[in-house]
């Protein structure tokens, strides 16, 4: 099933070039090299003694002196003490600097597991190193769900929480929201328990804290009970979707699309509360799909035009997937194609707008072909989440790991910044103090706890320096 969407295109594509390509403009484009200058899938080569880190797509790199893995509170209490500077990590999901170290970066991936359940008032305390997929199966089988998930669901409860990580869906908050409280080691080798009677503004602020507050070992979640969904997979073109996008969200509990550049089409989901005999999944062509967008810029990229021609012609059209299963087997998929991301959450009023502004920016490249992710996210409270004055609708744009990304920066981010978007702490952007007290109302109150419970800057790294606009001596 999976080779024949990408076969679909190409073997259409092939028809096409058969009739229609000049042969000069096909051979100039079929010598264009789109790799990126320096880019290297190698970890670097740390001194003598040291150790090698990345992140997931390779972009974030250090040579920390040590990871460690702290079993018990008072090992990682020591840890903390005994450092210099400490970045704590997740699964290294995040695109943007938050985690690099050259002094200890600690994994909390051994405070893992479900600690505790109580199905009647749906609290869950689980371990702050669960991975998000652990801890949906496990609360599963106690008979609870986290109340929405995002697109993959390695990455652990701290990490996620900690950049306000989402999914989609008009009336659902990003997971932090679910916190009812956490326990924290701060950089005296304190554990804190918190929640929002214990320690209000330390509760507000971390929630979202970009691990600059301390190390977190569990949460306490609010839970909901098991639920099953049905997922609803169609292709339309763009125009259609943007006239029916806020309809759409309201009428579905989930709902996002991928817009296709240069092809006019997207490929939009529902999911939706599901009661009855499911049937699993029952179709995965997300990476063929993928395979076979590069294959049409590599091939037909030259003419924006041809390449319009031949998506319209072969992608399939109408609905494309009906399945239906438990929530966590749904809307987390596996992203096995490598990418460097961008994504502004912007105010939902402007969303459609500035989406055709970054459609209209991203065509003006005729190397673009990864799909735009665009998604609906409803308002929370916690300080530094970019989701805390309303609803917002956030908008991704992808490039291949090899290839350039220079223009998220110099011709995107303008683009959400012009419709007053907040970017994705976790996913690339150039913000630093300045845009971020004008962003968030409450980023000042933040420093301020910041500095209290860290006056000695243990937590910092370059990369948080900036965006809390104080010095950094490595
Ligand atoms: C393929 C892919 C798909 C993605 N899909 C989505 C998506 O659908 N929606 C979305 O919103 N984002 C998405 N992201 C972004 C990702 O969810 C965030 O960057 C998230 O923060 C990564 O979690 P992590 O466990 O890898 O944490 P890391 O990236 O390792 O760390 C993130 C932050 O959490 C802090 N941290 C980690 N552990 C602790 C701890 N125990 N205590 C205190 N602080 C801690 C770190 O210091 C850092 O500041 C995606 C990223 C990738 C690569």
């Amino acid at each position: 099933m999976s080779t024949t969407r990408r076969a679909v295109l190409l073997g259409s594509a092939g028809l096409a070039a058969a009739v229609a390509v000049p042969g000069v403009q096909y051979a100039g484009w079929n010598m264009k090299d789109f790799a990126r200058d320096g880019y290297s899938p190698n970890l670097p080569t740390p001194p003598e003694g040291e150790v090698a880190w990345s992140n997931w797509s390779g972009i974030q790199q250090s040579t920390p002196k040590r990871i460690a893995v702290p079993v018990t509170e008072a090992d990682l209490a020591a840890s903390i003490t005994e450092a210099r500077r400490v970045r704590p990590v997740g699964s290294g999901h995040s695109f943007t600097g938050l985690v690099p170290s050259e002094h200890l970066i600690v994994d909390a991936s051994r405070f893992t597991g479900l600690i505790s359940s109580d199905a009647a008032t749906g609290l869950a305390t689980i371990g702050a190193g669960t991975r998000i997929r652990q801890a949906a199966r496990e609360l599963d089988s106690a008979g609870l769900a986290l109340q929405n998930l995002p697109d993959v669901d390695v990455q652990t409860l701290a990490g996620s929480f900690s950049t306000s990580t989402h999914g989609t869906g008009r009336t659902l908050q990003p997971l932090h929201a679910h916190v009812e409280g956490f326990r924290i080691v701060t950089a005296d080798g304190s554990a804190l328990d918190v929640s929002a009677t214990s320690d209000p503004a330390l509760f507000s602020a971390g929630r979202v804290s970009l691990g600059a507050l301390g190390v977190i070992t569990q949460y306490t979640l609010k839970c909901v009970p098991s639920y099953n969904l049905k997922r609803r997979v169609w292709v339309d073109t763009l125009d259609n979707i943007l006239d029916q996008a806020m309809e759409l969200s309201q009428q579905h509990r989930n709902f996002e699309f991928y817009y296709f550049p240069f092809t006019g089409y997207v490929a939009a989901l529902t999911h939706d509360l599901f009661e009855g005999e499911v049937t699993g999944r029952t179709s995965d062509e997300d990476e063929d799909m993928l395979a076979g967008l590069k294959d049409l810029r590599d091939m037909f990229g030259w003419s924006p035009w041809l390449r319009r021609r031949i998506a319209s012609g072969s992608l399939p059209k109408g609905v494309i997937e009906e399945s239906s299963d438990a929530y966590w087997k749904l809307l987390a998929t596996a992203r096995p194609t490598k990418f460097n991301e961008m994504e502004y959450h912007i105010p939902l009023e402007n969303g459609l707008a500035c989406l055709r502004d970054i459609v209209a920016a991203l065509e003006s490249r005729k190397d673009m072909f990864f799909p735009v992710e665009v998604r609906i996210t409803a308002q929370d409270d916690a300080w530094l989440s970019p989701f805390n004055d309303g609803p917002r609708m956030s908008i991704a744009t992808h490039a291949a790991v090899d290839e350039p990304y220079d223009y998220f920066f110099s011709l995107l981010e303008p683009v959400h910044r012009s419709h007053g978007g907040r970017p994705h702490w976790g996913k690339l952007h150039s913000l630093g103090r300045q845009e971020l007290v004008a962003l968030y109302p409450d980023f000042r109150n933040f420093l301020d706890l910041r500095a209290t419970l860290d006056p000695a800057g243990k937590f910092l790294n370059p990369h948080l320096a900036h965006l809390f606009g104080v010095d950094f001596d490595a």
